[in-house]
């Protein structure tokens, strides 16, 4: 119905820009639905460098999500600025009009630039965790736990304002390099559970790799629940007793994982811990003790400051008992309130 509201006399909210201020410059990646390019803003003769997304209009649903992502950046932009890229507006581009600047017909959305490497690119690279410690500024012993922190906190803020991301994964957190820190990025899978706009999972747009299992995320013992969370709105009661935020910490889990064991930096490697995992009934120190592919060794930075990470890692992947704090930390509610590592100031 908001689409169709879209559709009609609503004016799409955010900042509209014309066709002839955009060129597109190069392809950087193709995802679910849209297209994805760097290119150039011009705005009274200043350049500036961006990400141009278009809406594949031929994809099913396609324009829909394309609205949706509009709405999600336009709140995060205003109520999460510090989690997300910045979102700039949206340029419309008329079927039959021929941009200058290369771009075909179709809605765009434009955020900007914030570097060529996302957290993706480093785990893709032997000297990764180098490489990342050099660009976010940090001592590389400190390199995990403080890319680790970094993403809770952009949840914790993404989380306060009312969205939750669904697919938090290394390809969606990109190192703003000016800023020094990693940032969330595509905002096309989330949800705004205040108004429950999008909340309705479209299954194949969410990862198999991060998303976690249903169970997870909502009771399993009381369906009738799980349904009407499902269908309608979620009161901050509903929020506080449900945390549909597991969703993403759980996806922050699985992405400590592939920060600290070089092991499951790959699809096959991280499908064959999801596989085994699951085996283990999701019991973290049971899948370690018969793992036999991780060396025991890859464990170390987990292990570090009296099993912190570990402690961690298992909390983030374990159902509904932790609670991410606004600076990042993770306070476990049952026990005590591990802050992992301890020696990391909340300047870090
Ligand atoms: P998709 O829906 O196709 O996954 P994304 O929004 O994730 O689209 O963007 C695809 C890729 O483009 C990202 O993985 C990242 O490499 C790059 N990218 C997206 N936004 C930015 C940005 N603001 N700054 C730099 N690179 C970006
Ligand atoms: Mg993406």
């Amino acid at each position: 119905a908001l689409v169709v509201a879209f559709r009609g006399a609503v004016r799409r909210p955010g900042r509209s820009f014309a066709p002839d201020q955009l060129h597109v410059e190069r392809a950087l990646g193709s995802g679910s639905y849209g297209e994805v390019f760097k290119g150039q803003l011009d705005v009274h003769g200043t350049a500036q460098p961006v990400v141009l997304k278009r809406v594949k209009s031929r994809v099913q649903d396609g324009e829909e999500m394309g609205e949706m992502e509009v709405l999600m950046n336009v709140h995060a932009a205003k109520s999460a600025a510090r989690a997300v890229a910045p979102y700039l507006g949206f340029c419309d581009v008329p079927a039959g009009a021929a941009a200058p600047g290369g771009l075909s017909p179709g809605l765009w959305l434009l955020w900007r630039y914030e570097g060529c490497k996302t957290l993706a690119s480093y785990l893709g690279r032997r000297d990764g965790l180098r490489a990342l410690a050099s660009d976010l500024g940090v001592p590389e012993a400190l390199v995990v736990p403080v890319a680790l922190r970094q993403v809770l906190s952009n949840l914790a803020v993404l989380h306060a304002s009312g969205l939750i991301h669904r697919d938090v994964k290394p390809l969606n957190l990109v190192v703003a390099e000016n800023d020094r820190r990693l940032k969330l990025i595509d905002l096309g899978s989330c949800a705004d559970l205040r108004s429950g706009v999008n909340f309705h999972p479209q299954e194949y747009i969410l990862d198999p790799m991060y998303a976690p299992p249903e169970q997870y995320v909502l009771p399993t013992d009381s369906p009738h629940l799980a349904r009407s969370l499902l269908g309608q709105a979620m009161s901050p009661l509903l929020w506080a007793r449900h945390q549909p935020d597991r969703f993403d910490s759980w996806s922050a889990g699985v992405v400590l994982l592939c920060l600290a064991l070089p092991h499951l930096r790959t699809d096959a490697g991280l499908s064959r811990f999801l596989s085994e995992f699951e085996a283990a009934q999701y019991d973290l120190d049971a899948w370690r003790a018969r793992c036999k592919w991780v060396a025991p060794r890859d464990f170390a930075p987990l292990d570090a400051d009296g099993g912190a990470g570990w402690e961690v890692a298992r909390g983030l992947l374990r159902p509904r008992n932790i609670r991410v704090a606004p600076d990042g930390h993770v306070a476990f509610l049952a026990g005590g309130g591990a802050r992992w590592p301890a020696r990391l100031s909340a300047a870090e």
